[in-house]
């Protein structure tokens, strides 16, 4: 008999019994009418990867899967028996039963596991689990600004991370090189902003989301128990936006959509009263179409260079009596608060919004991604803030090389899985206060050398299980993980995802 159930990630609790619970497809799943939707979408994901529906005769009539609602559970906790006779899912929330169902999956995926395949099924070993995660935030990044990546790549990436109880899908859906959704009042930004020319390909490439390919994307993530948070990227990255209005950059342009990457000088201006009709427009949409309460203002990698010389900028800093380009970015950040606000909306930004100044403090609602290293996260929550850790320097950034070798695709570092699983998102000098502002972490996939989706799915697995694991348990034993993995590795390849098989650096 396996000691644990060979799952990712690990539960928080597994006692294994003896013998095995055996079937010959996905056995009838009944249960409280409030999992329904949990149960259809476990039952569409195993058909998916051709597992029949198996009704079982004569004696084994009353098998199969028992879903039951236990109020006293946390809400993303779930209890889970496997026995000879029958599987009992126990938990208080969708979410809490959904994860349940996906370690069942991972045990389908794999034939059962520990016993494997019997012969025409299943054997899943007899197990109690009791499991819940140790943060709320378990995300994962993907830029569709750098390359666009079609619907169904999204919904294809959102099942495979929701397999792992990901919780969060981080949506970047602008920047200097591509805006990706419509604004009613502001047609050009699609008709202009989305497209590029890609001199590695010569001809235009782009593209965009229409309403009801963002409402079928949260829709389906929903079903996942995965939230949807969209990113826009304010005042910098903003050619996409300059583009299509000039008169919104300091000094009138003519801009382009960027082919090129990096930080570019030209912003949105910050003296035009302008670039806030827009952003009022662009946050009435995002209001429209996402449910989460959250929204990412980006808010990192501005120059200053533009907003230095601009007459408009330097009124605006007169008037305002700010004494400089810094202080007129915390006074745009706390604007994008505010309105935000307005909305019932919360921003989260990149750890460029903590460097504020004394007169334009960052808003205490406002939660900070820190990315650049630890040190924004740490500076955040002794601040107050809720945090987010995504730090660059600990594997979170999957646009990195997976291991340090020129033959491995990859930009700017290595991001080792290791290193990701050992990503601690609370410091360990951290108060308790501190620490309990820590909403969880997050990986990032940046694209800018990324341009078809099956790279992409190279970049993201198996990196984002590490990332699963790290987050969600207390107790982490990394060789443990690594003896798991080439086994998971295995289910993942039914979902038809390319992956890194590298050494585990
Ligand atoms: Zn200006």
């Amino acid at each position: 008999m396996p000691d644990t159930l060979n799952i990712i990630p690990l539960p928080q609790s597994v006692k294994m019994g003896e013998g095995f619970f055996n079937c010959k497809g996905i056995p009838p799943v009944k249960g409280d009418g409030i999992f329904s939707r949990e149960i259809d979408v476990f039952r569409q994901q195993l058909e998916a990867c051709g597992i029949p529906a198996w009704i079982p005769a004569g004696q084994g009539a009353e098998t199969g899967i028992v879903c039951r609602k236990v109020e006293t559970l946390k809400d993303e906790a779930y209890r889970l028996k496997i026995a000879r006779e029958k599987i009992i899912l126990e938990a208080s929330s969708g979410a809490g039963m959904y994860h349940g169902l996906q370690s069942l999956r991972q045990l389908f995926l794999s034939g059962g596991e520990g016993g494997g395949k019997t012969e025409g099924g299943f054997a899943l070993p007899c197990a109690d689990v009791e499991d819940y995660p140790r943060f709320p935030w378990r995300g994962l990044m993907l830029d569709c600004s750098r390359n666009f990546y079609s619907k169904n790549f999204v919904k294809k990436i959102i099942d495979a991370i929701s397999l792992h109880h990901l919780s969060i899908f981080h949506w970047h859906l602008t920047d200097d090189q591509g805006w990706r959704f419509p604004v009613d009042a502001y047609p050009l930004l699609t008709e202009i902003g989305s497209k590029r020319y890609d001199k590695r390909r010569w001809r235009y490439t782009g593209g965009f989301y229409t309403k009801d390919d963002i409402r079928e994307v949260v829709a389906y993530a929903a079903a996942r128990h995965v939230e949807v948070v969209p990113e826009v990227d304010f005042p910098g990255h903003a050619s996409s936006i300059l583009a299509p209005y000039p008169g919104l950059g300091c000094t009138g342009g003519p801009y382009g959509v960027e082919d090129r990457f990096g930080i570019f000088e030209d912003v949105l201006c910050a003296g035009n009263d302008a670039i806030f009709d827009l952003i009022e427009k662009v946050f009435d949409t995002l209001a429209e179409l996402f449910p989460s309460k959250w929204v990412h203002i980006g808010g990192d990698e501005v120059l200053y260079n533009r907003w230095n010389e601009c007459p408009k900028c330097r009124k605006r800093m007169e008037e305002t009596g700010l004494k400089n380009s810094r202080e007129l970015q915390s006074w745009i950040t706390v604007k994008l608060v505010q309105m935000l606000g307005e909305r019932g909306k919360t921003a989260i930004g990149w750890d460029e919004i903590l460097e504020d100044t004394p007169a334009y403090k960052l808003p205490p609602q406002a939660a900070v991604m820190s990315w650049r290293g630890r040190k924004g996260g740490a500076e955040a929550a002794e601040r107050g803030h809720s945090v987010v850790m995504s730090p660059n320097t600990d594997g979170c950034y999957l646009d990195y090389q997976p291991v340090n070798d020129p033959d491995e695709p990859g930009q700017l570092g290595t991001s080792g899985i290791k290193q990701l699983y050992n990503m601690n998102a609370v410091d360990a000098g951290m108060s308790a206060e501190e620490a309990s502002r820590i909403i969880g972490g997050q990986a990032n996939l940046w694209t800018e050398l990324v341009y078809a989706a099956r790279i992409a799915e190279y970049m993201i697995f198996p990196r984002i299980c590490a990332l699963a694991e790290t987050v969600w348990t207390e107790k982490k034993d990394f060789d443990d993980f690594a003896r798991r993995l080439p086994l998971h590795q295995a289910r993942l390849d039914k979902l038809d995802l390319i992956q890194y098989r590298g050494p585990l650096a």
